[in-house]
């Protein structure tokens, strides 16, 4: 049984972050999603809000599971006896800092190994700053997040009255 794990900030998920989901669940019989919890950055989304978040826009996918984590990622996936690590490689931009964090996992446990997904060319442009940016000055976000998440993007963003063309 391949359980593997796909972790990252998702704050918030994105389409990119959906394309590399259901990639994933395919090839791994389960999919743990670790959602980080980075004390040292201010999220827009609680961990609890980026769970719930992601909760729903998986809702379907039977062998996905959303878990928070903190710390070391290579702990985490000890502690989840999960023997892959998944991510996601958008430009060679992700490249450098990608191939220095699984080498410094393999370091850590040569058991683990990681593997890259490219990002299908629809999304390879997407990230969650860029859609945090086009939101906040008001724009379409539509076609970059799942519509459940449009939503509380939009709803964080007049809460916090940080629509910039307000
Ligand atoms: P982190 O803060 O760990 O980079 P992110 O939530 O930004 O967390 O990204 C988590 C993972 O998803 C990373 O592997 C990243 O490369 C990948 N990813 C982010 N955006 C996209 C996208 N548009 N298409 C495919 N993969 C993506």
């Amino acid at each position: 049984m391949l359980r593997a794990i796909y972790p990252g900030s998702f704050d918030p998920v994105t389409k990119g972050h959906m394309d590399i989901i259901e990639r994933a669940a395919d090839i791994a019989d389960e999919l743990i999603v670790g959602v980080l919890q980075n004390k040292a950055k201010t999220p827009l989304f609680s961990v609890e809000e980026r769970v719930t978040m992601l909760s729903e826009v998986t809702k379907n996918m039977k062998n996905v599971k959303i878990v928070p984590f903190e710390g070391l990622l290579i702990d985490f996936a000890q502690q989840m006896d999960a023997k892959v690590i998944v991510r996601g490689l958008r430009a060679i931009t992700d490249f450098e800092y990608e191939l220095q964090m699984s080498q410094t996992n393999r370091k850590l446990n040569s058991d683990v190994e990681t593997i890259f997904l490219t990002t299908s060319l629809d999304y390879s442009y997407l990230s969650s700053t860029t859609v945090k940016e086009v939101a906040s000055f008001g724009g379409d976000i539509s076609q970059f997040v799942p519509k459940f998440v449009a939503g509380k993007i939009t709803e964080k963003i007049r809460e916090r009255g940080e629509n910039k063309n307000e």
